[in-house]
């Protein structure tokens, strides 16, 4: 078999570990080339010397020195910086990428491998959120291959019909069905939210996740994401999507026939059938996910989502409908937001109220290009920082 060469951007984060375990369960697939990483330099380090990759890159000249003493003697190539990251996500040496990185910091490295034409495992959802045109004329442009590692939309890809290019009616596909846990507080008392910790909200109930997506799942911001990355990467309308509350995370999304059948993939939640998925597709391999036993289960519930509780999913709803860069704003205003939230300098609440306002006051603008989408990013950025203060 030929080795499949892969770059990880993110490799330190949930996504990048989950990967790397599936990696390593199968060393006759699967070659590390590059693998990259914020903060945490004794975890990268540690991951170097397992999976000795050509290239390991941080995102400043400290981190990189701290880095390369930890691997002295080891002929690992340390970088740093976003060229860096966006060098090794286009090597051509490299088949696959696996765009993991967190917010919208992942955008240019993700754009690099689809202008590469790489094969794109795409989890972070912040590009097609930000740029979602820009990013899908990248993958056509350089005729990369996309798949998507976000469960839901893993779960839709594998719910169409293949080859899916695009064209719903066509295919006789009417709806996609998100589903989503509803969090930790789907039945928590709405009086009570105002009182809600980082803490709580970043316990979920079924998902081991990053910080930042677990406070997302918690207000379903993170659905809502999710609503406009299916549209960009199925050219779903935004009412041909519908989310689903089903709090037992089994059934990872739908995709309704005008026939009336609903073809759904279901499984344990662990985000390394996903990326399994993805990493071997179109071929499956093991992943060490206990098989799932729905007797054992016994229940599958669903409810519709209550917009009262969670005004964040409406709001990404009007965003998308907004068109423009208005989702690129509800993006920017979000990350702020959550990191304030994060860091206990804002109450939970402020979150949807601050992004109901930077939408409000900078929805609907027009990005002729990328320079212009980071301009409004950052414009959307300084105002909620502004709301914040003002609290
Ligand atoms: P995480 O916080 O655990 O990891 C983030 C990774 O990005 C880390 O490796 C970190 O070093 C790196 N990083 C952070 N800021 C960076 C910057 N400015 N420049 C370069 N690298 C940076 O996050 P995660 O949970 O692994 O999520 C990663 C992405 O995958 C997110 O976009 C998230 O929405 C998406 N996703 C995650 C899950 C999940 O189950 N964790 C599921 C679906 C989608
Ligand atoms: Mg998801």
């Amino acid at each position: 078999m030929t080795l499949h060469n892969l770059t990880i951007l993110g490799a330190t984060g949930t996504i990048g570990v989950n990967t790397l375990d599936v990696v390593a369960r199968h060393p006759d697939r699967f070659k590390v080339i590059a693998l990259t990483g914020q903060n945490q330099i004794d975890k990268l380090a540690e991951q170097c010397r397992q999976f000795r990759p050509k290239y390991a890159v941080v995102l400043d000249a400290e981190r990189a020195g701290q880095l390369q003493e930890a691997l002295a003697g080891l002929a690992i190539e340390v970088l740093y910086g976003v060229e860096a990251l966006e060098m090794v996500a286009s090597l051509h040496e490299v088949d696959s990428v696996m765009a993991a990185i967190v917010g919208a910091a992942g955008m240019r490295p993700a754009l690099a491998a689809a202008r590469a034409g790489k094969r794109v495992l795409l989890a972070n959802k912040e590009t097609l959120v930000m740029a979602g045109q820009f990013f899908m004329d990248a993958v056509a442009a350089g005729r990369a291959t996309l798949l998507p590692i976000d469960s839901e939309h893993n779960a839709v890809f594998q719910s169409m019909p293949e080859p899916y290019d695009g064209d719903m009616a066509a295919h006789g596909v009417r709806r996609i069905l998100l589903t989503a846990s509803g969090g930790p507080f789907r039945t928590r008392a709405v009086e009570t939210l105002a009182a809600v910790t980082p803490e709580e909200a970043v316990a979920h109930p079924n998902w081991v996740m990053g910080r930042k997506i677990s406070v997302d799942s918690a207000t379903m911001m993170n659905k809502g994401l999710e609503v406009i990355e299916a549209h960009w990467l199925f050219n779903a309308a935004p009412e041909q999507i519908d989310v689903v509350v089903h709090p037992q995370s089994i059934i990872h999304s739908m995709v309704e026939y005008q026939d009336g059948s609903v073809l759904a993939q279901l499984s344990n939640p662990d985000m390394r059938i996903p990326i399994a998925h993805a990493l071997a597709y179109p071929e499956r391999v093991e992943t060490g996910v206990h098989w799932l036993d729905l007797a054992k289960l016994g229940q599958l519930t669903f409810e519709a989502p209550d917009t009262r509780r969670f005004p964040c999913l409406q709001l990404a709803y009007d965003a998308l409908k907004a068109g423009g860069s208005s989702a690129a704003v509800l993006n920017a205003a979000n990350e702020v937001a959550v990191a304030a939230f994060l860091d206990h300098r804002i109450p939970y609440l402020a979150i949807p109220e601050t992004l109901a306002k930077v939408l409000d006051r900078l929805g609907g603008r027009q990005a002729a290009s990328l320079d212009d989408l980071e301009a409004i990013d950052a414009e959307a950025r300084s105002l909620a920082e502004q709301l914040l203060v003002t609290k």
